[in-house]
């Protein structure tokens, strides 16, 4: 009986050097083989007679071999072998050829009948290059290449469709041996076949219905492991005890409040006592922030870390850039003016003396508040009492550097912050195991902000409205794709953008530049005569998407809006607004394919952020929109997350009951612990160490 996890090399024709070919598909066992699904499926049950075939057509042809002859390339290089075969149904004679295929000489003797399936071409009669040949024809039994729905494998160098597909089929004598994650219990609820059926039917259905049936399986059963796996990593967290505890009395409550400039809003304080609840809690919190841009966030991490340093506790903020770092410096600088805490920024391209200071001032504890970029996540930065990290902008960072700062302390709390809304569906699976908090209000007074696409034809009327924004006191923000000229790409730079602007646009008006070439000096000498009026003009490539906080910025022109993802484009615009006066998005575009004027539009056509996350995944789809593996999970190969909503919702509270039910996961979820420790077992235990 072959077994699930016996090699493939044992496998019956496939042997160690396939074996080795088949390693670089990642499939080892005879169960990876079974699990190494078709990306589509050829109808091959009907049979064309080669009288009706028509060019282009793909078909299958059953024939008899009238004659094969060979033959050998000539001159340098590798030796070419061409075999030419000619078939006849009886109908009409079908011509074939196969290059660098020489066994098919003895495969296609004269008189022997096989099936054949491949494109069809002209050449003063049908033709066939390349087919695929079925030739277990007499035999009775089931035919794997052809007279059937023909599953076509994902392949690598070496490996042939057929070799591979009657690899599977002989693979499928395991599926009985093979345990179903599943319990019987689960898939009879929800309709779907077992694993021995759906594996069958996978690879090689009956029908398209059972194909489809297989498939929804399998998507199923995809979803359950990874929620299997997040209702753990939730239950982990469940289980950890923190050492400290972090109170906030009414008193502290009306303090931290005070420092505030503003009220908070409903949503604020609602996510406040959310996060107020998992501070005092034993439980270290684990909590996701959504909210779309300019909601207020800040504050409500400036909120829990004031919370935890009342506590004795430090607490680190890090952040994706040195730009939006400084800006927190500056923020909490200003908010804390006359009190007691003790901020510090820890960046990478200050200089080692600093730095080194800093470091020494964070482990001594004299540092209350940390800021920082990846160079908080740096080894020698170690902490006297850490209690409280907040990621900002967490979509920069994975997971592992999460945990890398949230092991410089003992369970310390966790907050983490989206820049954007994030589609539902991620949130159950990327996110599935953080609570949810959302800001869905933006704090009161903001003007409104217009968002129209323009092209060059408008460019005069465009600067013409910026000169008077300009006049008004107001900041403009340019935001141009390339930081430099580049011979390759038709586009202009933002270094040219902002000589034009200053010499023939706007002279006598401060039009400053900022990329990520700059150094850090440079970045905020610019950032500071941005936001004090001395240049209200900043030319800039997309370092200002994230966080950048100038509310006296009216407008914003965008260069090839078409370059730049929705998301982004969304992000750039939070970037005005965020005052009383009413903004202009001006998106410059070329869009030219079907997606980037869709894009466009959605982006003109709505400003709120949780409709354009979800349009966005539509758009974009799942595979571009964020990969699952920095988030140490394993990938997604059959279920899509923009359209298998209602599937992922079954498996989500199916996981989420059947680890409630069997936390160690001993009895009916046992099956399931083994199919994951099979299938993703030395990746998880690094991240879930
Ligand atoms: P984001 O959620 O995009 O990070 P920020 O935290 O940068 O947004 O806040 C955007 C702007 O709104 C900032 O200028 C901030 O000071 C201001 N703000 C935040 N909360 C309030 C509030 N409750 N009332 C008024 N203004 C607020
Ligand atoms: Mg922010």
């Amino acid at each position: 009986m072959l077994q699930p996890d016996s090699e493939l090399q044992f496998l019956k024709g496939v042997g160690p050097a396939r074996a080795r070919l088949l390693a670089k598909l990642g499939l080892a066992t005879v169960a990876d083989l079974l699990l190494h699904f078709p990306r589509e499926w050829q109808d091959r049950r009907v049979v064309t007679p080669i009288r009706d075939l028509v060019p282009e057509a793909t078909a299958t042809v059953r024939a008899t071999v009238v004659r094969t002859r060979v033959r050998e390339g000539t001159g340098r290089g590798p030796r070419r072998v061409l075999v030419l075969s000619d078939l006849d149904d009886g109908t009409g004679v079908l011509r074939t050829e196969f290059w660098q295929q020489r066994f098919r000489a003895e495969q296609l003797v004269a008189g022997r009948e096989v099936l054949l399936s491949g494109r069809v071409t002209w050449d003063d009669g049908p033709k066939m290059a390349q087919p695929e040949v079925e030739t277990h024809v007499d035999e009775s039994g089931e035919r794997i290449h052809a007279e059937r729905i023909v599953p076509i494998h994902p392949l690598t160098k070496g490996i042939w469709p057929t070799g591979l597909r009657a690899a599977v089929w002989r693979a499928l004598e395991a599926t009985d041996a093979m345990e179903d994650p599943v319990p019987r219990r689960l898939c009879a609820e929800r309709g779907f076949p077992d694993l021995a059926t759906a594996l069958r039917s996978i690879h090689f259905p009956d029908s398209f219905e059972a194909r489809d049936a297989a498939v929804r399986r399998f998507k199923y059963e995809e979803l359950f492991l990874l929620e299997v796996i997040l209702a753990r990593r939730r239950m982990r967290h469940a289980l950890e005890e923190k050492p400290h505890r972090i109170a906030v009395d009414e008193r502290l409550d009306a303090r931290i409040r005070a420092r505030f400039p503003f009220p908070l809003t409903k949503a604020q304080d609602r996510v406040v006592a959310e996060i107020r609840s998992d501070l005092a809690s034993p439980q270290p919190m684990h909590r996701l922030l959504q909210g779309d841009v300019g909601s207020g966030k800040t504050a409500v991490a400036v909120y829990a870390m004031l919370a935890a340093v009342a506590s004795r506790m430090q607490a680190a903020l890090l952040a994706p850039t040195e730009i939006l770092a400084e800006q927190h410096l500056a923020t909490l600088t200003r908010w804390l003016q006359g009190s007691q805490v003790r901020l510090r920024l820890l960046a990478g391209s200050a200089g080692e003396t600093e730095k080194r200071e800093a470091r020494a001032a964070v482990i001594a504890g004299d540092v209350d508040i940390v800021i920082g970029t990846h160079a908080l996540l740096e080894d020698d930065v170690r902490f006297a009492r850490l209690g409280l990290v907040v990621v900002d902008e967490q979509h920069k960072f994975g997971v592992i550097q999460r945990g890398t700062l949230t092991q410089k302390g003992l369970h310390p709390d966790l907050l983490v912050m989206s820049a954007t809304p994030i589609p539902r569906t991620l949130t159950m699976t990327l996110f599935g195991d953080l609570d949810v908090s959302i800001l869905d209000e933006k704090p009161p007074g903001r003007a409104p902000v217009t968002t129209v696409l323009c092209g060059e034809g408008d460019r005069e009327q465009a600067y013409e409205w910026v000169r008077s924004e300009i006049a008004r006191g107001r900041r403009v923000f340019h935001v141009v794709p390339l930081v430099e000229d580049n011979e390759e790409l038709p586009l202009k730079s933002a270094v040219s953008f902002a000589e034009e602007l200053r010499r023939d646009v706007f002279p006598g008006v401060g039009v400053g530049l900022m990329h990520g070439r700059l150094t850090t000096k440079e970045k905020d000498a610019a950032m500071a005569a941005f936001r004090d009026g001395r240049t209200p003009v900043l030319v800039a490539t997309s370092v200002v998407e994230v966080g950048v906080d100038v509310p006296e910025a009216t407008v914003l022109l965008v260069e090839h809006a078409e370059r730049f993802g929705l998301a982004q484009l969304h992000q750039l615009r939070g970037r005005i607004g965020r005052g009383k006066e009413p903004g202009r998005v001006i998106l410059f575009h070329q869009a030219r394919t079907a997606e980037s004027k869709a894009r466009l539009r959605a982006i003109a056509g709505t400003d709120d952020g949780f409709v354009i996350a979800e349009e966005d995944l539509r758009i974009r789809g799942p595979g571009e929109f964020v990969g699952t593996r920095q988030h140490g999970l394993p990938e997604l190969r059959v279920a899509d997350l923009t359209t298998d909503v209602r599937i992922l919702e079954q498996a989500r509270d199916d996981a989420f009951a059947l680890v409630r039910a069997d936390p160690a996961l001993k009895g009916e979820g046992a099956p399931v612990a083994r199919a994951i420790e099979q299938r993703f077992g030395r990746r998880l235990r690094t991240l879930d160490a």
